[in-house]
């Protein structure tokens, strides 16, 4: 073999492993996800949420703003009258449906900054991978939290 070859091999080797040697002391940049977790940044966006007043009335009141504001146009309100006998939210009217089309949310952050009652909040719920398609229709009931003291928020 000759010493040409020998040193063509041998030389992008040896560079090679002093970079790996040199980058072994260093501290790692990737976790052992998902036992690792990264704390997450704190306005990090990501899965969302239908919030309710202390009393557990819900904030939303059904007036579309978030659907309005959406560029993605993956938000559908149907709202609906509160009565007296069956009180959902402070104001006249209530969410009777609310969706967000999750495979075409593009998590901007719009439907929270256009919403008057501070209803609708991205979280830092990430882990929003499933296998089918319906499953990213998320439905109020999905987004709705939890009555406090009840069950776990959806935080
Ligand atoms: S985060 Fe943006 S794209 Fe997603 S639902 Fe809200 S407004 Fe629409
Ligand atoms: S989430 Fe907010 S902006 Fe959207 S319908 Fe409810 S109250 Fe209106």
């Amino acid at each position: 073999m000759s010493f040409d070859l020998i040193s063509g091999i041998a030389k992008p080797l040896i560079t090679g492993f002093s970079i790996t040697a040199k980058r072994l002391g260093r501290k790692k940049t990737t976790v052992q996800y998902p036992e690792q977790r990264r704390e997450q940044y704190p306005r990090t966006r990501w899965r969302h949420a239908l919030t309710r007043y202390d009393d557990g009335l819900e904030r939303c009141i059904g007036c579309s703003l978030c659907a309005g504001a959406c560029p993605a146009k993956c938000i559908y309100v149907e709202a609906d009258d509160n009565t007296d006998e069956d009180r959902k939210s402070p104001g006249e009217r209530y969410a009777v449906r609310y969706e967000i089309n999750m495979i075409r949310c593009i998590f901007c952050g719009f439907c929270q900054e256009a919403c008057p009652t501070g209803a609708i909040v991205l979280k830092k719920d990430f882990e929003l991978a499933d296998y089918k398609r319906d499953s990213f229709i998320y439905t109020k009931e999905m987004l709705l939290e939890s009555v406090k003291g009840k069950e776990e928020s959806a935080d």
